[in-house]
């Protein structure tokens, strides 16, 4: 490990009830992922009792990384939408869902921006809307953990007594040279505060990391995931960089290639699964960015091929998630 990193703490007592090892299983659907991966699909349904989806919502909300209170321009690697391109309205998506899935439960997603970005009266508003909504039975906010004010913190503290609730933070690296690189404007010791005080009030949190960022190594990446599952976090999304257009990276690296091949990306994907304690969730293992909107990689947008891959090349090592923790 390197010096620099000496930060980085042992890993948290293990929640009530959390698998102590996780082994490969059959699953009635026969869900490769699930069968060797704590994943939240399998989670969700194991604590609602059927099939939970998450509905991509737009809060309206904005960012202190795009309007100058946090930085100017976005991340790096962030498109004008925020990675929420699919974000409509509630009744909508459950009319076209429910005739895939007629008997699924539905979890309200605040992806779009920065959804803690606002007075505590406005989210209050939103949040409480979105939860009464019929058919809603939580709800996911993804923030920044430098906009989790002491008031915001109550409002989560008490949404998350009545309700089924997770906040997912974006943190892509540990690594501060990566982190000024890509625009973050903000430092890890920030994101270690978050992750305390949101732990303290029961709050799950879900942490993204990215994989790919210009200038990481394989092992830097390694090192990001080591931490993040000992901090505390309930969950983690790993996200496949992608290249969008009207993003920092299509302007400055416009050529970047973050992986050399789909191979080289499940390759390390297996990798770090092995080292991801089986009690974290596993929320995502591909970039999530729309078609038309894709620059690089351009294998990225076949998620199936990517995720079979990963199912596939776990089978072939006879591994499964947390199979190489210590
Ligand atoms: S990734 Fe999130 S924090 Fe960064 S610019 Fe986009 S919306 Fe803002």
């Amino acid at each position: 490990m390197n010096n620099r990193f000496k930060f980085l703490k042992k890993r948290k007592a293990r929640p009530a009830g959390a698998p102590e090892v996780f082994r490969p299983h059959k699953t009635e659907t026969g869900d490769m992922s699930a069968e060797l991966m704590n994943t939240v699909n399998a989670w969700l349904k194991t604590q609602f009792g059927r099939k939970m989806v998450k509905l991509s919502i737009d809060g309206g909300f904005t960012c202190p990384n795009r309007d100058g209170t946090k930085g100017v321009g976005g991340c790096l690697f962030c498109g004008e939408g925020a990675g929420g391109d699919f974000a409509s309205d509630i009744s909508d998506q459950i009319r076209l869902l429910s005739k895939k899935w007629p008997d699924a439960g539905y979890i309200a997603y605040f992806q779009n921006h920065t959804n803690t970005y606002a007075p505590v009266k406005v989210l209050r508003e939103k949040f409480s809307a979105a939860l009464k909504h019929q058919g809603i039975e939580g709800i996911a906010i993804a923030t920044r953990p430098d906009c989790l004010s002491e008031e915001v913190l109550d409002l989560l503290d008490e949404i998350n007594q009545d309700h089924f609730m997770w906040l997912e933070l974006g943190l892509q690296t540990i690594h501060e040279e990566t982190a000024d690189l890509i625009n973050r404007c903000y430092s890890l010791d920030i994101y270690e505060k978050a992750i305390y005080e949101l732990n303290k009030r029961n709050i799950k949190t879900v942490t993204h990391l990215i994989l790919g960022l210009p200038g990481e190594t394989k092992e830097n990446m390694r090192e990001s995931v080591e931490y993040v599952c000992s901090s505390g976090t309930w969950g983690i999304k790993l996200h496949l960089l992608n290249v969008v257009r009207n993003s920092g990276m299509a302007i400055l690296y416009p050529d970047y290639l973050p992986f050399e091949s789909p191979e080289d990306y499940i390759d390390l994907v297996c990798d770090l699964i092995e080292i991801i304690p089986p009690e974290i969730t596993i929320h995502r293992l591909t970039g999530d960015a729309p078609r038309n909107i894709l620059i690089s990689p351009e294998w990225s947008y076949k998620k199936r091929t990517i995720l079979n891959g990963i199912n596939a090349e776990l089978k072939r090592r006879g591994s499964w998630q947390g199979c190489k923790c210590e």
